[in-house]
């Protein structure tokens, strides 16, 4: 291919999507494309004071860092000119052909969702788009045609000029006259869109969504952004509309955030950080967006890194924000970033400060607590792991417990202490799918009796998380399904007066009823690998346990993991106290070969099965049942003489 020759090339498929979408459907909230364009200006401008800080020549070294723009109403056209890094025709093509970030079907996804929520129609759009990098198409929501005149600071390839009308393809050819270094993006405005050639209208959109722009950005010569680096004024100067705004600024969020914290330190490091807690969840952080945390690092006012991930440990990833230090040299080179002693260092004092400021929320504004962990618990819950912080960690965690309802209502490590029993020296755990079904668990049924309070885990991290606490305070977490026979033995039962006790068996009761064990482990074979008489059940007949102690939820992630879809050999325990087992006993004693006692007892056995999600093949049990509840009702009619 000539170097002078025009080419004409197609959208890759995914652009094609997203402009058809931003073509066709996103009439509200049009003027967040001007924010793409100067944000993308601003970025170019960003790299090239970075080379200039590290001592590389850039074409035009003289030239000023900024941002114009101007309005041409005869040809109904805007141009928006930086004297950033540029592009020659191969970035040309890669960065405007193609969607810069993995984000294009997440994004597609998201808008769907979003334009699904009838209440807010496309307004969402504008947060959607900044988040996913489709952000240069966005002019499309207001242009017939656009061409991008642009020349590299970093080589000497000739200008050139990008040319498309949002549809299926755009073609780059040498560009007659280009700017000295940077990029112009002329657009053409639809019929509809003459607004955005008024002056004022341009200033307020600048000042909505630009303001902080850390270069200057002139409307026809005049400069319209005038905010300094908020994070580097004093506390008392800043209004929380400031803040606000700067949030919405750095996050394309349309709320308030839901607290700020604004740092100023001086050791062990100096540095400035003006920090957020979001008022919305960060969906993707464990899906698409896996990377998409972190500070943004400036040195003297310059920013050097966005999303720097070794300035917040990444329990805290949900928080946005900036940091600025003066004991970094400007021409710092973004590998030396890792591993980075003083980032470390600005690492600790962030989470420290971090902690301290979420201990006065819970204490001082549990309301704002609540949402805060309801909002980012999931992403806080990582912080197991921080070895220093960590009893700091989890007495800022929040668990499910037996004592509340389904309302939502959370306790902490040390209101569970607080209520723990004389003597107890563990914190019990119980995993399972939700309230219904934590209270339904045979396993708690022991400690129902005796009046402990157990912790009810929901998501399958959180086994992760106690496990790795290991223990709070004197306390050991442990789960009921490991709990020894003799465990609560120092616990009285808060018993029901009302509730008959079960008459104790004795003597020969006791070897008649080994005998039934035996005789089960004979009907049900290899089904099972012991069944044995059990010491955690108060209501219920039977319940599964694992032989190696491993909790059942976590064996089944394991299984799932490994996608191993075989029903798990475990071991049968069965309730003494239990009619049903009095039952079953008084059968055996007269006839241990009685066909009824083995329909009962695999019976018993499925629907072990089927409460932990084992039960493959629904039809043998519903055959058994429907066949017993047939013999039932008629000894019932016989017995009652109906
Ligand atoms: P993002 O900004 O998230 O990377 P955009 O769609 O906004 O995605 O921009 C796509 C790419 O086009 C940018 O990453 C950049 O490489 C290039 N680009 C856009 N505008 C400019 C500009 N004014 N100067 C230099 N490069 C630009
Ligand atoms: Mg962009």
């Amino acid at each position: 291919m000539s170097e002078s020759a025009a080419t004409c090339h197609e959208f890759r498929a995914e652009v094609r999507k997203v402009l058809n979408i931003i073509t066709h459907s996103l009439y509200t909230n049009r003027e967040i494309f001007l924010r793409e364009l100067i944000s993308n200006a601003s970025d170019a401008l960003d790299k090239v004071r970075f080379l200039q800080n590290r001592g590389d020549s850039v074409r035009e070294p003289e030239l000023p860092l900024e941002i114009s723009i101007t309005m041409d109403k005869i040809a109904k056209a805007l141009t928006i000119a930086d004297t950033g890094i540029g592009m020659n025709r191969e970035e040309m093509v890669e960065n405007l052909g193609t969607i810069a970030k993995s984000g294009s079907e997440q994004f597609l996804r998201d808008l769907a969702e979003s334009s699904g929520e009838k209440e807010n129609g496309q307004g969402d759009a504008a947060s959607i788009i900044g988040r996913f990098g489709v952000g240069f198409y966005a002019v499309f929501m207001v242009a017939d045609k656009v061409e991008v005149t642009s020349r590299s600071a970093t080589d000497d390839a000739p200008a050139c000029v990008w040319t498309s009308e949002g549809e299926g393809a755009f073609t780059v050819a040498p560009a007659e006259n280009g700017p000295a270094r940077g990029t112009v993006i002329r657009v053409y405005l639809k019929e509809d869109a003459a607004e955005f050639l008024e002056k004022y209208r341009l200033e307020g959109i600048i000042r909505k969504h630009s303001a902080f722009i850390p270069f200057a950005v002139k409307v026809e010569t005049e400069r319209v952004n005038t905010t300094p680096a908020l994070w580097r004024e004093p506390k008392f100067s800043i209004t929380m509309e400031q803040y606000s705004e700067f949030y919405q600024f750095l996050t394309h969020d349309t709320k308030a955030p839901l607290d700020t914290l604004h740092l100023a330190v001086d050791v062990p490091v100096q540095f400035n950080a003006l920090l957020f807690i979001p008022d919305a969840e960060q969906n993707d952080f464990f899906g698409a967006a896996r990377d998409h945390w972190g500070l943004d690092l400036y040195v003297k006012r310059v920013l050097i890194q966005r999303e720097n991930k070794e300035l917040l440990p990444e329990y805290l990833g949900f928080m946005k924000g900036v940091v600025d230090t003066e004991d970094l040299p400007l021409n710092i080179s973004r590998e030396t970033l890792q591993e980075n002693v003083l980032l470390r260092k600005i690492q600790q004092t962030v989470a420290k400060q971090a902690l301290t400021h979420l201990e006065r929320m819970a204490a001082d504004k549990p309301e704002d607590y609540a949402k805060f962990w309801k909002l980012h618990g999931k992403i806080f819950k990582l912080g197991y792991h921080d070895y220093v912080n960590r009893d700091r960690v989890a007495a800022l965690m929040r668990f499910n417990s037996s004592i509340h309802g389904t309302g939502g209502d959370l306790c902490s490590l040390d209101e569970y202490i607080g209520r723990a029993r004389e003597g107890q020296k563990d914190i019990w755990y119980l995993a399972a799918p939700g309230h219904e079904a934590a209270k339904l668990n045979p396993h708690g049924e022991l400690f129902h009796r005796k009046g402990i309070e157990l912790m009810y885990l929901y998501e399958p991290i959180d086994e992760f998380v106690v496990e790795g606490l290991g223990k709070y305070k004197d306390f050991t977490f442990k789960s009921v399904e490991n709990v020894k026979e003799d465990a609560l033995d120092a616990f009285d039962d808060i018993v029901d007066a009302a509730k008959p006790k079960p008459r104790e068996l004795a003597g020969e009761e006791l070897s008649a009823f080994d005998a039934l064990m035996a005789g089960m482990k004979d009907i049900l074979g290899d089904r099972v690998k012991e069944v044995r008489v059990s010491h955690r059940l108060a209501d219920s007949p039977a319940c599964l346990v694992s032989p190696d102690g491993m909790s059942s939820s976590m064996e089944k992630l394991l299984r799932v993991m490994q996608k191993d879809e075989t029903v798990p050999q475990k071991i049968l325990e069965i309730n003494r106290d239990h009619p049903l087992a009095r039952a079953l006993l008084l059968i055996h004693k007269a006839n241990a070969q009685d066909p009824l006692l083995a329909d009962m007892v695999q019976t018993l056995f499925d629907n072990c099965l089927l409460m932990d999600g084992y039960l493959k093949d629904p039809h043998a049990l519903v055959a058994r049942s429907n066949s017993l509840l047939e013999r039932t009702g008629q000894w019932y009619a016989e017995l009652r003489k109906l």
